[in-house]
């Protein structure tokens, strides 16, 4: 969209750009005389980001003392706007200056005078605009889908005009979504590039298009956000105020276990629990338990480390950048094996926080697992109002203090929940994805906490909490008390070569007889979706032999269409042999179940993956003990680490007596 350039006069005489996105509402504001008057404007309305990067310019250049005559200011404010058209690539564009006269002024007046009645109605519709973005982070298309929702009496143009004032009020901040390349070396976003104000993608995920809603032939459009509507470099970001919300330091010294925690899911709950109450106590500087201890000299070097990225980070407030970047202290991984019971462990945090009067987020990347978690929520908090967010979800625009979103619906919010927890943050679709990372601390209020849950959380973070820079729980043990089953090596030629053969050795036969004979259902994960029909076709040559009936085995992947219902088969138990890939790592829970994972070897299976796809089996009290086997023709570096990992987080458990003793009922 295209927005006005004009100077305003303050009260107290100072003179600042602003660009609106409402003309007319603008004007009504100097009608009424609220807290100044409009000395000049561009008189050709300018794509949204320009006009932005116009306004700092102008209002960098007087930030130390302005002593500019009028007609400077208005020569300045032309040469700003040139120069921000400058730095969009779009040279020796000239732009021309209107100012007020006084008999406009005049006029003014006696439209207020007839209008007194309108002008109050969209007065108090700005107010209520205000309130109901609190917390929000959205693009123009969405935030007037809000507000005629929340305001059903305004008409055509007036939700954007009460955007506008509320914005001119201070209620809420209207910025390009977007953030402009700086022009020239003005200010200190000398150099830096396009951002996308939504998702924190830089420059190289934008792309270029022509653009009918600015006239541009390249307005840069983001691609990392695009599914939730486009964020462009002329689009309009509406952002709330911060939510009001909780202090966590004020929440009582210990929570209510209401929910029979197993031992090993109250220490790791107790550990986050302190957490949030330090994150509320100490919200500049606070100290967290690394997962081992640290060597005094490392804690030192620690210490100095996290001193100078909070100067680094002052420096950048000061400069009045905007930065989302997580403090280290302000995220708490729960670290949980596969089958721990991590949504019981969440619970006492949800319910000391709603108890206080906080807002919660639960943010977990796939919509299924957001249909399932609500019920279950609503069942322990039946006194909470929910949001239940997914693309298409009736509650788009709730307001709720427990809110469950698919990890997308994050970009949606900002400053908004006191306590943000996100499930299986190394699963699709943020594998690795610093969008995800953005958007979960944007969401945070700015004292709250963010509480990470995975099994298998990426590198990077095991190395953040091995320097103190994260806190960190572990819960090594299942909720029945069963080690881990550790993966068995079955040594296998490459599954090409196999399906060239057109058999399947009895080296990995052997072992499914011994499944199908205890009565487990058997995954079979392979690498790559084109290996999934030919393997079919070879486990059911041989299903005699196995001794199940061919339409017992099936097969499914990303794109089958019959994915949903050979799943619900698997779980019913019509299928016994699931051939798939690691669209079926996570989510699907099988009780009695064992796991054949070809092709062990192949990168696409990742340390992260074979220790989720592993984690399928021996998830049930009643069949603890499932087998694992990584086919292969030799180890990996990921299947080590994979072993390595499952074998550490049984030793953890043995260690801190968190075992079921043999003998031991449940
Ligand atoms: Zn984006
Ligand atoms: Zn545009």
């Amino acid at each position: 969209m295209k927005a006005m350039v004009y100077l305003w006069q303050k009260k107290n005489g100072e003179v600042e750009a602003r660009f609106s996105v409402d003309w007319e509402a603008c004007e009504r504001m100097e009608i009424t005389r609220e807290d100044g008057r409009t000395v000049c404007w561009l008189r050709e309305p300018m794509p949204l980001g320009i006009a932005e990067e116009s306004c700092r310019l102008f209002n960098f250049a007087g930030k130390r003392g302005d002593s500019r005559t009028p007609d400077q200011r208005a020569m300045s404010l032309r040469q700003s706007a040139e120069s921000a058209w400058d730095a969009a690539g779009e040279k020796g564009v000239s732009v021309l200056v209107t100012s007020r006269s006084e008999g406009e002024r005049e006029k003014n007046a006696e439209w207020r005078k007839a209008n007194e009645t309108e002008w109050e109605v969209l007065s108090a519709a700005a107010e209520q605009a205000g309130a109901c973005l609190q917390g929000r982070s959205l693009l123009r298309e969405e935030a007037m889908a809000m507000l005629a929702k929340a305001l059903p009496t305004l008409r055509e143009r007036e939700p954007l005009q009460a955007l506008q004032l509320s914005a001119l009020r201070g209620a809420v901040r209207l910025a390009a979504a977007i953030a402009p390349r700086a022009a020239g070396s003005a200010g200190s976003r000398r150099r830096q590039g396009l951002r996308c104000r939504r998702c924190g993608s830089g420059e190289e995920r934008m792309r270029r298009t022509r653009c009918a809603s600015c006239g541009r032939s390249g307005c840069a459009v983001c691609e990392a956000c695009a599914a939730l509507g486009r964020s462009r470099e002329c689009e309009l970001l509406v952002l709330g105020a911060e939510q009001p919300g909780t202090a966590l330091a004020a929440l009582p010294p210990a929570f209510e276990d209401r929910w029979g925690l197993s031992p090993a899911q109250r220490s790791a709950a107790e550990a986050a629990y302190r957490f949030l109450r330090a994150v509320g106590e100490a919200p500049a500087s606070i100290a967290v338990e690394p997962c081992q201890p640290l060597a005094c000299s490392q804690h030192l070097a620690t210490q100095a480390l996290r001193l100078l990225r909070r100067m680094l980070a002052s420096l950048a407030l000061t400069s009045g950048r905007s930065s989302h970047a997580d403090h280290p202290a302000r995220s708490f991984l729960l670290w949980a094996v596969t089958g721990a019971g991590k949504t019981e462990m969440i619970f006492p945090l949800l319910d000391a926080v709603l108890r206080a009067g906080g807002r919660a987020l639960i943010a977990t990347p796939r919509r299924d697992v957001v249909l399932e978690l609500a019920p279950r929520l609503l069942k322990a908090f039946p006194d909470v109002r929910q949001a239940v967010l997914y693309g298409g979800s009736e509650d788009r625009w709730t307001n709720a203090p427990l809110t469950i979103a698919t990890t997308h619906q994050l970009m949606r919010f900002q400053h908004s929940f006191d306590l943000v927890l996100v499930d299986e943050l190394d699963a699709f679709p943020y594998h690795n994805d610093p969008v995800l990372h953005y958007a979960a601390d944007k969401a945070r209020r700015r004292h709250g906490a963010t509480v990470l849950l995975s099994a298998t959380p990426p590198a990077k973070l095991r190395q953040r909490i091995r320097r103190g820079q994260a806190g960190c729980a572990r819960v090594p043990v299942r909720y029945h008390r069963h080690p881990l089953p550790v993966p068995q090596r079955l040594s296998l030629p490459p599954l090409s070569k196999l399906v060239q053969r057109r058999e399947l050795p009895r080296a990995l036969l052997a072992p499914i007889t011994v499944s199908v004979r205890r009565g487990a259902q058997v995954f079979v994960f392979v690498p790559y979706i084109k290996h999934v029909l030919p393997v079919v076709g070879l486990l059911r040559r041989a299903a005699p032999a196995l001794g199940i009936r061919t339409e017992e085995i099936a097969g499914t992947y990303s794109s089958d269409p019959e994915r949903a219902s050979k799943v619900q088969d698997f779980r019913q138990k019509k299928l016994r042999l699931l051939v798939t890939t690691t669209i079926l790592e996570r989510g699907v829970t099988i009780p009695k179940s064992d796991v054949f994972i070809l092709g062990a070897h192949q990168s696409t299976f990742d340390d992260a993956s074979l220790v989720q796809m592993a984690g399928r089996a021996g998830r049930s009290a009643d069949d603890p003990f499932g087998r694992v086997y990584f086919g292969s023709p030799y180890l990996t570096l990921s299947q080590r680490q994979a072993c390595r990992q499952i074998r550490a987080m049984n030793r953890m458990a043995r260690r801190r007596g968190y075992l079921r003793q043999e003998g031991e009922r449940a």
